[in-house]
């Protein structure tokens, strides 16, 4: 019995429909999945349902983009209740942030040249929460890039011609957020970030957990952070951050988090439901 507590649908910059995304975790035989699009729980309600129709038990989640001393730190949010206010009203704020920096990043490729159409890549975004993979996917569709690789590398890796830094919030403002909605406050993937020294500061803000499994984490990897989990008595979780077909093949399935994980992670939620 394995959960995948870090997945991406197409309400970001995942290409798999929630429905689609659950089907995938029924033929994997997940037992619990968590659905962490980036700032935005929209796709949750529809996971939720097809879940409950596979037998899968589902969290609803989020991936918050934040920073701490001046390092980007991804911060996951679970149990998170999807009619907060504040969540709300937060969350929407990043979303206009977020489609403000696509126009900007469209910006700087037409004055590089590249005819690229900031409604081109709107729609095929097709969601409130567009990022740099819908711009490199657009670039692709339009023939101005021969591949995603091609699309980062040239124009929107950092500190490429067309990249556009991302305004955050701090990662202790997002804990706080996430706590305030009843969440529990996880940091993501952090052996992609390599900021080990910001955790003693999330720690005090509250962090509740830590994510110690994830597909660009080494056997290695895993074991050094499942040490800090428990230096700092953390919560486990993994999860294999499936954005669908946008990256060659799908990831769900790849990390496999047993369920007494999660069972420790229902026990710490704030709210009984
Ligand atoms: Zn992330
Ligand atoms: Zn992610």
């Amino acid at each position: 019995m394995f959960a995948d507590l870090h997945l991406h649908t197409n309400f970001s910059d995942g290409t798999y429909t929630p429905e689609e995304l659950v089907a995938q975790a029924a033929k994997h035989k997940l037992a619990a999945i968590a659905l962490t699009d980036h700032d935005t729980v929209e796709g949750c309600e529809r996971a939720e349902i097809a879940c409950r129709a596979e037998g899968i038990e589902f969290i609803t989640g989020s991936e918050l983009t934040a920073e701490q001393a001046g390092n980007e730190i991804h911060i996951l949010g679970y149990f998170l209740n999807r009619q907060n206010t504040r969540l709300l009203a937060e969350i929407s704020k990043f979303q206009a942030v977020r489609q403000d920096r696509i126009r900007e990043m469209v910006s700087r490729l037409n004055q590089l040249g590249v005819p690229l159409e900031v409604e081109a890549v709107f729609q095929l975004a097709n969601c409130r929460s567009p990022g740099r993979p819908h711009v490199a996917r657009t670039l692709v569709q339009a023939g101005l890039c021969d591949s995603l690789d091609e699309a980062f590398e040239r124009f929107l890796k950092k500190n490429r011609p067309a990249w556009v830094p991302k305004a955050k919030m701090s990662a202790l403002a997002a804990i706080e957020l996430i706590h305030q909605a009843d969440g529990l406050a996880v940091m993501a993937h952090p052996g992609l970030n390599r900021s080990d020294e910001v955790i003693p500061d999330l720690v005090e803000a509250g962090l509740d957990g830590i994510e110690c499994f994830h597909t660009k984490h080494s056997a290695t990897v895993s074991d050094h952070y499942l040490r800090i989990a428990q230096r700092f008595n953390l919560l486990v979780t993994g999860g294999s951050d499936c954005h669908g077909m946008s990256k060659g093949k799908p990831l769900i399935g790849t990390v496999k988090l047993p369920m007494d994980r999660v069972e420790k992670l229902k026990a710490a939620r704030r709210t009984a439901s």
